[in-house]
């Protein structure tokens, strides 16, 4: 049974695959230890090197598994059981690394904030400092809730209390500059489905060469033997011992991630920024006129996941039936702390297009019975072409 060929995504991941990573799915098998994907493997090193901002000495490279592995991996590299972190919480993204870092046996701390507030740096600094954590980790991008978190900031608490920086950047790389060695991050992730819009099923990941020191340093290997940041650099990196197989890489993800990659870079991630920040904010716009209000006020909202809070009276998860059975639009409720009270509309690479969100104000305003969404969306995005 094929699955309808006309449903648009416009979910906060995943969002609809670039057409260049969709042809690579088509492309040739070939053998993880081919030297054809070793020299494409070699590409996306240096490509996720510009993404994430990071030079010489960093590792970067894809970890096979989704976004939550490249969380996972992070803490299990960076962390010995009884060590302690301080996770910066507010969301549902927060939470589960809290969870993750107990499960490995990990001394945690959580700081918590308000669900659709910033982290705060202040009490993130007074927190630091008297815990002393071996790391400090936090979500830049809260996807249940639509916040930005101050990263550049948090990065220089995290300096001053000579704790290891890991960073969620799953709704953020890739849609906007990103400066991992600037912000002194030592770990960051995403997920291939998010801003780079390609299959779901590999996690871009970056280390810092000071991470690198820290896990080669571990009195205990890593938990789990998969994501083990040595063993993936023996096959990544060769060494005197040439190139070393750690499992069988998904070929045909590693294709299609490394086209949407060389898309992303040819763009630019500024353009990239100013196409998510354009089409939201005349989105919004419409949305506005129909009731619709910001869950999150403007100098702290993500520009890649807009979440809205419904008109009161309008039955939101039916609104949403109705725009997947009717008109095979998909976008998202909320999550964790905004279940049932937002939608979550992506922002994220191929979601971030005009054409989409007409396409989507269309079948609302159908569904609602109102007029003119589509028309306030191009007003308001008139002025910002000229
Ligand atoms: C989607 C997401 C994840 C988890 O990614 P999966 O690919 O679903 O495993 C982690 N963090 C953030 C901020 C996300 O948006």
């Amino acid at each position: 049974m094929l699955p309808d060929d006309d449903v648009l995504l416009l979910t906060p991941g995943p969002t609809p695959i670039h057409p260049r990573a969709q042809a690579a799915l088509g492309w040739p098998m070939r053998g993880h230890m081919d030297p054809e994907v070793f020299a494409y493997n070699d590409r996306i090193v240096a490509d996720l090197r510009r993404l994430y901002g990071t030079g010489e000495g960093s590792f970067t490279s894809l970890l096979s598994g989704t976004g939550s592995l490249g969380m996972e991996a992070g803490l299990a590299n960076l962390l010995e059981p009884g060590e302690r972190v301080l996770v910066l919480s507010n969301g549902a993204f927060g939470e589960r690394m809290v969870e993750m870092a107990a499960r490995l046996g990990c001394d945690v701390h959580a700081l918590r904030f308000e669900a659709g507030a910033p982290v705060d740096v202040d009490a993130a600094a007074r927190a630091a400092r008297s815990l002393r954590p071996a790391l400090l980790a936090v979500v830049h991008g809260e996807t249940s809730t639509g916040v930005l978190n101050p990263v550049p900031e948090l990065g220089a608490v995290a300096r001053e209390a000579g704790a290891l920086f890991s960073v969620d950047a799953v709704t953020t790389v890739g849609m906007m500059p990103f400066a991992m060695d600037a912000w002194g991050i030592d770990y960051a992730y995403t997920g291939s489905q998010k801003c780079l819009s390609a299959p779901p099923g590999v996690a871009p990941v970056a280390f810092s060469a000071r991470a690198m020191e820290r896990v080669a340093q571990r009195r205990l290997p890593v938990a789990t033997w998969y994501a083990d940041a040595l063993g993936m650099r023996r096959y990544w990196q060769p060494d005197e011992g040439g190139r070393q197989y750690h499992h069988t890489v998904p070929v045909q993800l590693h294709w299609a991630l490394g086209e949407a990659l060389a898309a992303a870079l040819e763009e630019g991630l500024e353009a990239r920024a100013e196409r998510a920040r354009r089409v939201g904010s005349a989105a919004l716009a419409a949305l506005q006129d129909l009731g619709f209000r910001a869950y999150v006020p403007a100098p702290h909202r993500l520009p890649t996941v807009l979440a809205v809070v419904p008109p009161s009276g309008l039955d939101e998860a039916a609104v949403r039936r109705s725009l997947r059975s009717e008109h095979g639009v998909t976008v998202a409720g909320g999550l964790g702390p905004t279940a049932g009270k937002v939608w979550r509309l992506g922002l994220m690479g191929e979601n971030a297009r005009e054409v989409h969100y007409r396409r989507f104000l269309d079948a609302l305003g159908r569904v609602l019975g109102e007029a003119g969404l589509r028309e306030r969306f191009d007003e308001v995005l008139e002025p910002a072409l000229a």
